[in-house]
């Protein structure tokens, strides 16, 4: 028996997949990479923008020739928009939305015995496994679930319910559990991560507890809110040995007016002032973004004091967006005024400031001797490639680097963004 899984959409949605597998797997099924092999196929879904919505319904409906020449085959829809559209997706057999994930190993059971007839599945409810990082170097880690923020754009609230920090305790189990198989570098993941609270616990104090723990890991962690930060986040980071020195700080966007239709609880100075607390407190930290241009009513000159703020901070790196009506959300309330061709418009200009930013950011590399986690071979010359703490991809010219291994490398020259350089080895 053989499963496949299809995953759109954040790293939340890569991780819940790998768990998916794992559930799977301690049911003696086998993953594959040809969905013409599975018995059972899992699309994983988001619905965070229109576009991400449309490419899974299409998935969906381009395996509906695989449904009829195999008839036996589940499919199985899980992740955001399993749950704000439910059984009205067209073509699948199981829907099962992030709200009933704790029920996940009880409803994999049914899939499982119901249409492919296994019964050997038993573990209780509560006992979901930690998801095997199946020898990769990186792997992400929830810390939380869900958020209470409601931006007034964003459907992830009403698709992931509310926010729910996790146990400490479990938080590094899962940790040496990774460690134990090699991981050595690790992504916090939570939808407003910084908002992180249990019990006495808040996300700098959990920082300090598993910097304690990391023996040699790198941490890393997403999305913080701006509304979140704080000295001692900033202290934290700067303290603790294992976490990198990069933070992805969503800005939106560099107009005031629109920050508070966007209900995100935050001024541009406001967020000025944590950039300027973060570059004196972390040398050289990297600061990336998101960026949305297009949002109801948004001027021309509201996006001129967006493009302000991004000559102002230079990013290291920005993913860049138009605004996307999510129905159900409050600004789908509002008139999606700003006409499409505008909003193209404005986001050709902000890409390509920001991307002459990044490039000069990452020609700051240059000549400069820098530690990197090798992760994988580069596709195109089967070099080792890896990034800096600082989140930049470095391709080294040195074929017995291994994965998993720390080395310094001197950065030549820059290809496209990516760093190239020679290495010496280092003991970590
Ligand atoms: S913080 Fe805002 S944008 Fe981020 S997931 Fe929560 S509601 Fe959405």
């Amino acid at each position: 028996m053989k499963f496949h899984i299809i995953t759109y959409g954040c790293q939340m949605n890569v991780y819940d997949s790998r768990m998916v597998a794992s559930l799977f797997e301690m049911d003696g099924l086998e993953e594959t990479d040809n969905p013409e092999d599975a018995d059972i196929i899992i699309v994983n879904t988001c619905s965070v923008r229109e576009h991400a919505e449309r490419r899974a319904l299409g998935r969906i409906s381009s395996l509906q020739k695989l449904r009829r020449e195999k008839p036996e085959l589940v499919l199985v829809v899980i992740g955001c928009m399993a749950e704000r559209l439910g059984d009205k997706i067209p073509g699948a057999d199981f829907f099962i939305g992030p709200r009933k994930y704790d029920r996940l190993p009880e409803i994999i059971k049914k899939i499982v015995k119901g249409k492919c007839q296994i019964s050997n599945f038993q573990f209780p409810k509560e006992c979901i496994p930690y998801p095997n990082p199946d020898g990769g170097v990186t792997a992400f880690l929830p810390v939380m679930r869900g958020c209470n923020n409601f931006c007034s754009y964003c459907i992830v609230p009403y698709v992931r319910g509310n926010a729910v920090s996790r146990n400490p305790d479990d938080i590094l189990g899962e940790l040496r559990y990774l460690r134990e198989r090699g991981v050595k570098e690790i992504t916090l993941l939570g939808q407003s991560v910084n908002e992180y609270n249990f019990g006495e616990i808040s996300f700098p104090e959990l920082l300090r507890i598993i910097d304690r723990e990391a023996l040699g890991i790198r941490i890393r962690f997403l999305t913080s809110h701006p509304a979140y930060m704080s000295d001692d986040l900033i202290d934290a980071i700067a303290e603790c040995d294992s976490v990198c020195e990069n933070i992805h700080l969503p800005i939106q966007s560099g107009s005031d007016r629109i920050l508070k239709l966007m209900e995100r609880r935050y001024t541009v100075d406001g967020y000025r002032h944590w950039i300027q607390r973060l570059r004196k407190r972390i040398k050289g930290i990297a600061l990336t973004t998101d960026i949305m241009v297009g949002f109801p009513t948004e001027t021309e000159e509201n996006f001129e004091e967006t493009l302000k703020i991004v000559r102002e901070v230079r990013f290291d790196f920005a993913y860049m967006f138009m605004y996307s009506e999510r129905k159900g959300t409050k600004a789908a309330l509002f008139p999606d005024d700003v006409l499409l061709g505008v909003k193209k418009e404005r986001l050709e200009r902000l890409i390509e400031l920001q991307n002459g930013i990044t490039r000069e950011k990452n020609e700051e590399l240059l000549g400069r001797e820098i530690e990197i986690l090798i992760e994988r071979k580069s596709r195109r010359d089967n070099l080792p490639i890896g990034k800096t703490r600082t989140g930049k991809e470095v391709i080294v010219k040195m074929q017995n680097a291994k994965t998993g291994e720390y080395v310094n490398v001197y950065v030549e020259s820059i290809s496209g963004w990516t760093g190239i350089g020679r290495t010496h080895k280092r003991e970590k």
